[in-house]
């Protein structure tokens, strides 16, 4: 993989960091850009920074369960009841997750093909829905607003974008939904315990 790059707003060197990755925010002028593959191109949109408590952190490596990760990006969520943060992991350099953290609570959710989505309008809480072979069962139904983010993440959804989501829950797993500009997006994980989340020692503090 040819992952050296440049930032097509400033310039800067861009390393891309996994081969999930499909947008990234430039550390240098926050502008953030979608990568094909190949190459990248500007969205003119920027990302802000925003300081929320955390064990996390952008680069952090550590483990979740039993794997080692590397957080390569941060997404900061916005709705009525607050925020949220999904942080997009490099699992062992082979696979990617994202590792949601709402309130102190964690969940450790994989993309899954969808092959057709549900239209976001009509869906109500208690509704069952068949995403990815399960029946879902949802049970909360929004809209928030990417208010802040950071790295790099394997996903179309950007900073500053709306989107609506729907969560649900099918057995012990949880299934999410995000409506956003350019695709549709399922995810189906689990929730993790905090003490199951470790975090190196940040060399640089
Ligand atoms: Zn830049």
């Amino acid at each position: 993989m040819d992952d050296q790059h440049h930032c097509p707003t400033c310039g800067a060197p861009l390393r891309i960091k996994n081969r999930f990755v499909k947008a990234v925010t430039c550390e240098f002028c926050q502008n953030v850009a979608l990568y094909d593959g190949v190459r990248l191109d500007p969205t003119g949109r920027t990302a802000s920074l925003a300081q929320l408590k955390s064990p996390l952190y952008l680069d952090a490596t550590g483990r979740v369960g039993t794997h080692a990760f590397r957080v390569l990006g941060r997404l900061v969520y916005e709705y009525e009841g607050g925020t949220w943060q999904e942080w997009f992991l490099d699992i062992g350099g082979e696979k990617r997750a994202w590792l949601i953290e709402d309130e102190g609570a964690f969940s450790l959710l994989q993309k899954r093909p969808l092959a057709q989505a549900p239209p976001f309008a009509g869906i109500q809480v208690g509704d069952v829905l068949t995403l990815a072979d399960r029946e879902v069962r949802v049970d909360e139904v929004g809209e928030a607003t990417i208010v802040s983010a950071e790295g790099q993440f394997g996903t179309l959804i950007l900073p500053g974008e709306a989107i609506a989501y729907v969560d649900g829950a099918s057995g012990d797993e949880e299934v999410g939904l995000e409506y956003g500009e350019r695709e549709v997006e399922l995810f189906v994980g689990r929730p993790v315990d905090r003490a199951d989340v470790t975090v190196d020692p940040d060399p640089f503090s």
